[in-house]
């Protein structure tokens, strides 16, 4: 699966310990991440993460573009609800897209935490079908 990773600063921590305390499942995955947040996952919990730019200048809309290409399966998005961002548009538009393409998105730790383990029992391998589908042109 394409799991995208993505914390605004006051989250970073947060998924940095949520990246080392589930290192045994997310690696067994493809992860992507924005810049900021990739980076500290790759140093701190020593996984191999594609990293886009940063959020604010335009990493969340990288991510979004995969989305919309149906190229990512989870999204795990650590928001910072008390704190306004410069790039808002971009996170609006982004959780948008989850929902425009049916991508499971956890906005805070406590979804993440169902989401890690749903992604371990293999609960979203309905994903495969749907891109399996979407190559064979039998699904919009
Ligand atoms: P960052 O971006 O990982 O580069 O900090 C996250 C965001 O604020 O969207």
């Amino acid at each position: 699966m394409n799991i995208a990773l993505i914390a605004h600063d006051k989250k970073k921590r947060d998924i940095i310990n949520f990246s080392i305390a589930y290192e045994h499942i997310l690696k067994n995955h493809q992860l992507f991440a924005t810049g900021t947040t990739g980076q500290k996952i790759s140093d701190e919990a020593g996984l191999d993460v594609y990293r886009f730019q940063s959020g604010p200048i335009g990493g969340d809309q990288q991510i979004g573009a995969k989305i919309a290409s149906n190229e990512m399966d989870v999204v795990i998005f650590l928001r910072d609800p008390l704190t306004a961002q410069p790039h808002e548009p971009d996170v609006s538009a982004l959780m948008r897209l989850c929902d425009v393409h049916l991508i499971p998105l956890a906005t805070n730790i406590a979804a993440a935490e169902i989401v890690i383990r749903a992604l371990a029992n293999g609960d979203f391998s309905w994903r495969e079908i749907i891109k399996q589908r979407e190559e064979e042109g039998k699904y919009q």
